[in-house]
């Protein structure tokens, strides 16, 4: 057992226990989702004790030279005295300029942040609402051919977050964004490498963004990009896609619908399974996977099992919040 000190009171903190467990089950109120090390929305800073540099990970240096951790996945073996983030160096106001319905059940919401915000295709943000509830989206625009940053969010039933996106957020409303976070993004280098992106839901919308980036950024080699849904009305971006594979001869779009209902140009599998059965030798290509953690997670072993480098998987799972506390934020 350790102690943590976070504004002027200790909390225990039990054997092989994380730091945001620990303080919720004190009734310690904190935003966060995932859960998992990946979404940065509980994000703290130590001002005495040693975190573990695993809970360090993927934070930009300039955080983790400020003393940034994530404390979903700091299981401490000294005494922390910690402090919630410094709001002016973790999250910026962010005025909301548009919605852009772009299916039934995704909605493309446009912002402008208060200030420098410097951003790469696919790297994503942490959208922070007045009442402290925070979730996480990938960046669907690319830097230099959309004026402002953009994400897509896609309707959950009963979700939060997303439900509020629908119903009640409105054009001129300003929320907190912290970020960018995150490493799913082309970089130039390689531009005859074979690109496969595999993605499902609202996960096309980065890997479009991504697509369009090493377009721009001279890229050659063949992109083969595989959407799934279940339902055909979730086949979004579907225009820009097809224009898209017209005008970029090595850029190929591959609708997948699941369900029973597959229509013409669609193909009757996941996107996953269409992807890996076109391309059962992935050695030397570069891999994209982002959408739901189930499918990202799977896809990712057998990109690997098939020939691809580690070092040349780009994943961003979509983990949903972990309900354990389903009492805070
Ligand atoms: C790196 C990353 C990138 C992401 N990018 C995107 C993106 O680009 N677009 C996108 O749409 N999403 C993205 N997500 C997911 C996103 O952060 C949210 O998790 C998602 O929008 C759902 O949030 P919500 O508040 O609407 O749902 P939540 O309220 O968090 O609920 C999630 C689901 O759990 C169910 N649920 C809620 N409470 C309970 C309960 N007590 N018991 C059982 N079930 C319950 C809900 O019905 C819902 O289906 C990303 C996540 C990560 C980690």
């Amino acid at each position: 057992m350790v102690q943590i000190f976070l504004e002027d009171r200790a909390y225990d903190c039990g054997p092989g226990e994380n730091v945001l467990d620990a303080l919720l089950r004190q009734d310690v109120a904190l935003s966060f989702s995932c859960k998992k090390g990946i979404c940065q929305s509980c994000l703290m800073k130590v001002d005495a004790g040693e975190v573990p540099e695993s809970a360090k990970e993927g934070l930009r240096d300039t955080l983790r030279e400020q003393g940034y951790f994530l404390p979903c996945v700091c299981r401490p073996t000294t005494a922390l005295k910690i402090r919630r983030p410094d709001d002016a160096a973790a999250y910026i106001p962010a005025r909301v300029l548009a919605l852009e319905p772009l299916a039934e059940s995704i909605r493309r919401v446009f912002f402008e942040p208060s200030a420098a915000f410097q951003y790469r295709a696919g790297q994503f943000v942490n959208l922070r609402r007045e009442d402290g509830l925070a979730r996480t989206y990938s960046l669907v625009t690319v830097p230099g051919q959309e004026p402002y940053p953009g994400v897509d969010v896609k309707l959950m039933p009963g979700g939060r977050m997303s439900n509020w996106v629908f119903d009640g957020l409105t054009p001129g409303t300003t929320l907190d964004i912290q970020g960018p976070n995150g490493a799913c993004t082309y970089v130039p280098g390689r531009p005859d490498q074979p690109i496969l992106m595999v993605g499902n839901g609202s996960g096309l919308g980065a890997l479009a963004a991504i697509a369009r980036d090493a377009l721009a950024q001279g890229h050659t080699g063949p992109i083969d990009l595989y959407h799934g849904t279940r339902y055909p009305a979730g086949l979004y971006l579907r225009g820009e896609l097809s224009h898209l594979a017209k005008t970029a001869a090595n850029f190929r779009y591959h609708p997948c619908v699941s369900g029973p209902e597959a229509g013409d140009g669609q193909r009757p599998a996941r996107a996953d399974d269409a992807a890996f059965a076109d391309h059962p030798d992935l050695t030397d290509r570069r891999i994209f996977l982002c959408g739901l953690a189930a499918m990202v997670n799977g896809a990712k072993r057998a990109a690997y099992l098939a020939g691809a480098e580690i070092t040349d998987i780009y994943a961003d799972p979509y983990e949903l919040q972990d309900l354990r506390h389903d009492r805070a934020a």
